[in-house]
């Protein structure tokens, strides 16, 4: 039996990557090579229902490692690499900037390199065909005033936290390789994804988690910034749809066309959850809300226009916020083994060889 041709998907154990990966193997015969270093922000838990499937296989190990990724590359032979793997987080980013320039510039610099020269040494046809498609985030933009158009692929690169620099400086590194080398790349420009399996330090999961503890709602400011949000599964479509039919050394926008302020957001939760999970003695959780000292540096306002995929590629995002945001709270309440080994770091320890029976 042929076997099916092979993907190397980086980072499928964070948030999009296991809810790609998931993706991939229902609805494609390819088979998922999934490397992730399994940082904080991974999570072997989120795969365990497709972690012995025969088209699935996982490697731990650094997308900056050389040797590893060339070897990966030389054993699974894949027609096409998914390049998620990132340090996310922008208030870790302001934190402690280290590990975002080491992953997200050096990681992916040293993957290119060993990507160019397995890529260089396949047959003619199979060079055609390679692809290499680099998910990359709209904060490399930088900041919209409120009657500014939306971004569009040609906006210029303007980003404000070591994060989006640090993303920004990948997305180049990836066009340089395109340019000079002429190896075929595609990259994404996301917007904020919600949905299934995000890791509880980002704005939904947090705020459902922080309701249900009865632990305050920190919102940034005022509340008033202003983010386009989009469904993961709609993400994990647009992504294939690059992959197969965009064209390579393009730039591709995926977005919601779904702009919210972070308190509209953290209001809707709460009135999903109250009548969810109402809470006692008639509280409602949006007294929970503390406004609390601005994010250095926080963008105003991100908005994508998505014309060009959607004229181009046919792709268009198809779950509405409340639907999306309704099915998302009711994975959290659904999944609370999920959140509370993450809460007590057991998704960690136990991967250290740490034993956690009490
Ligand atoms: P995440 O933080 O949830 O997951 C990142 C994954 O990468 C983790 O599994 C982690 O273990 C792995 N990883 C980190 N460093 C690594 C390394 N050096 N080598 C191998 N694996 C490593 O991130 P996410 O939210 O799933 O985002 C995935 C990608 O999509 C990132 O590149 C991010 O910039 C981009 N993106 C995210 C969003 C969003 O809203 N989450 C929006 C647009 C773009």
């Amino acid at each position: 039996k042929k076997s099916a041709k092979a993907i190397l998907v980086t980072g499928g154990c964070g948030f999009i990557g296991n809810n790609l990966v998931r993706y991939i193997l229902n609805n494609y015969d390819f088979t998922i090579i999934n490397l992730d270093k399994l940082t904080y922000a991974g999570n072997v838990d989120s795969l365990c229902d497709i972690s012995s499937k025969e088209r699935y296989k996982f490697v731990q190990g650094d997308i900056g490692d050389r040797n590893l990724v060339r070897k990966v590359l030389a054993k699974e032979k894949p027609w096409a690499i998914l390049n998620l793997a990132a340090e996310s987080h922008v208030d870790r980013s302001i934190d402690g900037p280290d590990d975002f320039v080491q992953t997200n510039i050096v990681g992916t610099f040293n993957l290119l390199e060993e990507v160019r020269y397995y890529w260089n040494f396949l047959e003619a046809k199979k060079r055609e065909k390679f692809r290499f498609l680099h998910v990359s985030t709209d904060e490399v933009f930088g900041s919209l005033r409120l009657d500014d158009a939306a971004f569009t692929e040609n906006h210029q690169y303007s980003p404000n936290s070591p994060y989006s620099a640090s993303k920004a400086a990948s997305d180049h590194l990836v066009r340089s390789y395109f340019r000079t080398y002429g190896l075929p790349t595609l990259t994404t420009h996301c917007s904020n994804n919600y949905g299934p399996y995000q890791f509880p330090e980002k704005l939904i999961p947090l705020m459902v988690l922080n309701c249900l503890s009865e632990r305050a709602l920190p919102v940034y400011g005022d509340g008033q910034n202003i983010r386009d949000w989009l469904y993961v599964g709609d993400h994990c479509c647009a992504l294939m749809t690059v992959l197969l039919n965009g064209k390579a050394g393009q730039t591709y926008n995926i977005g919601g066309n779904c702009e919210k302020k972070n308190i509209e957001i953290v209001c809707l939760v709460c009135s999903i959850l109250d009548e969810k999970k109402p809470r006692l003695q008639g509280k409602k959780y949006n007294e929970l809300i503390t406004f609390v000292k601005d994010r250095p540096g926080h963008d105003l306002r991100y908005a994508m226009n998505t014309e060009k995929i959607r004229s181009e590629l046919g792709w268009r995002a198809v779950e509405s916020f409340e639907t999306g945001l309704e099915k998302t709270i009711e994975w959290y309440l659904n999944n609370n083994i999920w959140t509370e080994r993450i809460l007590s770091g057991k998704y960690q320890l136990e991967r250290l060889g740490v034993a956690t029976t009490q």
